[in-house]
């Protein structure tokens, strides 16, 4: 496994890689320079004929694995049968919104189906806006919510908005808890969450009195997978319900088993008033869904946010596929299982090495975050690149996100054995010692 045969690119790969860079350049993010033909499991051919580790899942999409048996075989016998009919019943629509309602807590009693993660938050708040009566949402400073303009509005870091202003109006942006690095200078162990106490502070500087909603990623996954202390989203939630302010969790990335549970709002038992899927869902077909209250959702009036592609029947057969994979095969808890044993393995070099200030994560999503120096903690965003570079010429493909782009994404599908993970592991751990 993991043969990387050619230097990077191969002449293959290069040849579509200059197509793309003269026909749709800018249009997706920096990669490192293969061309994926095929995959099975966590394991990845490109056209040049190189084997990789996929340790990405495609960001987060491919939860069940690339090109598993089953879910091909529901997607195989839906395209013969039916792709689209638009907004008329199915028994896939139908089915899919059962048994994504019946998974969710109590409150959540209702589903929207939708195409993208942007349209799900997107959604979110316009729903909230219309029940409460009120136009103000708060969000977190490196935040992500999509990139359509309200979500875009919401992101807490200007890389997604830079000259894209004006933002929708009633934007408010509160510290999110980056305990790494804390905005107020302060340690974990005993700041008693002052960045939860500081929320009212922020509102009473930038509210005219008018929330409707707060959204929260349970960690943030753009910024570098940035997990909460113990205590702050519980908190959050009961700081909103005092308010009177709806709490709205964005899991397009941290749900369908990714940290070890189904949904990350299992950790801390939290009772989201919304809450919006994403990737995992369709686990490589798109789809999304928002889960609501019926209460909130009853505000609207019929089709008034339906949406063309939403609930295709596709997207549903494929959903449904993935739920009977998650439960058959535990893949939450081989999540846990294996992602456990992958961060003992990363904390372990973060003590060896040098520039690998903090690994850190949960279940199958873990980030490493680069610094120059550990004493200082200067992110080191140079060295994200030429790592991609070199694991990917080794045979291990890993991504790159973070506030200043110093943090190494490490997502596997959760179909990752905890041998494979292993031989990814001693293949990043050769490269990190090659700095
Ligand atoms: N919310 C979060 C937390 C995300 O990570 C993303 C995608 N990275 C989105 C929303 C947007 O999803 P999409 O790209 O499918 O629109």
């Amino acid at each position: 496994m993991a043969e990387v045969r050619t230097k990077l690119p191969g002449p293959k790969s290069k040849e579509y890689l200059d197509i793309l860079a003269q026909y749709e350049p800018n249009c997706t993010t920096q990669q490192a320079p293969l061309v994926w033909d095929r995959a099975e499991g966590v394991r990845v051919w490109d056209i040049d004929g190189n084997e990789y580790i996929d340790l990405t899942s495609g960001v987060l999409v491919t939860n069940v694995g690339h090109s598993h048996p089953k879910h091909v075989a529901a997607i195989r016998e839906q395209a013969g049968r039916l792709l689209n009919c638009y907004d008329f019943a199915t028994p896939q629509r139908a089915e899919f919104a059962r048994r994504l309602v019946e998974m969710m807590p109590e409150n959540l009693d209702n589903c929207f189906l939708l195409t993208t993660g942007s349209e799900a938050t997107e959604a979110a708040m316009r729903v909230s806006k219309r029940y409460s009566g009120r136009h103000e949402i708060i969000s977190f400073y490196g935040g992500f919510h999509g990139r359509t303009y309200g979500a875009m509005s919401m992101a807490g870091k200007m890389g997604t908005k830079k000259k894209f202003g004006p933002l929708m109006p009633g934007c408010i942006y509160a510290p999110y808890p980056y305990c790494f690095r804390c905005p107020f200078k302060l340690k974990k162990e005993d700041c008693g969450l002052f960045c939860l106490e500081f929320l009212d502070r922020v509102v009473e500087a930038s509210s005219t009195g008018d929330l409707a909603a707060v959204i929260i990623e349970p960690y943030q996954g753009g910024a570098g997978f940035i997990f909460p202390p113990e205590g702050y989203l519980k908190g959050l939630e009961e700081w909103a319900r005092k308010h009177e302010v709806l709490f709205i969790l964005d899991e397009v990335q941290s749900s369908f088993g990714r940290t070890g549970k189904m949904f990350a709002f299992e950790w801390d038992n939290l009772r989201p008033n919304l809450l919006c899927l994403g990737k995992g869902i369709g686990s490589g077909i798109p789809s999304a869904a928002l889960m609501a209250e019926s209460r909130i959702m009853d505000s609207l009036g019929p089709g008034e946010m339906s949406s063309t592609t939403g609930g295709n029947p596709l997207s549903c057969a494929a959903g449904l596929a993935v739920l009977d994979i998650m439960e058959e095969e535990r893949l939450p808890e081989n999540a846990l299982k294996v992602g456990s044993y992958m961060l003992e393995r990363f904390k372990e070099l973060e003590r060896e090495i040098e520039i690998l200030g903090e690994a850190r994560g949960r279940g199958l999503v873990m980030g490493l975050e680069f610094v120059k120096d550990k004493e200082t903690l200067e992110p080191a965003p140079e060295i994200t690149w030429e790592f991609i570079l070199r694991c990917c010429q080794a045979g291990v493909i890993v991504g790159r996100v973070g506030l200043y782009g110093s943090v190494i994404r490490i997502a596997p599908p959760l179909v990752i054995t905890k041998e494979q993970a292993g031989k990814a592991i001693d293949i990043i751990a050769g490269v990190l010692r090659s700095f």
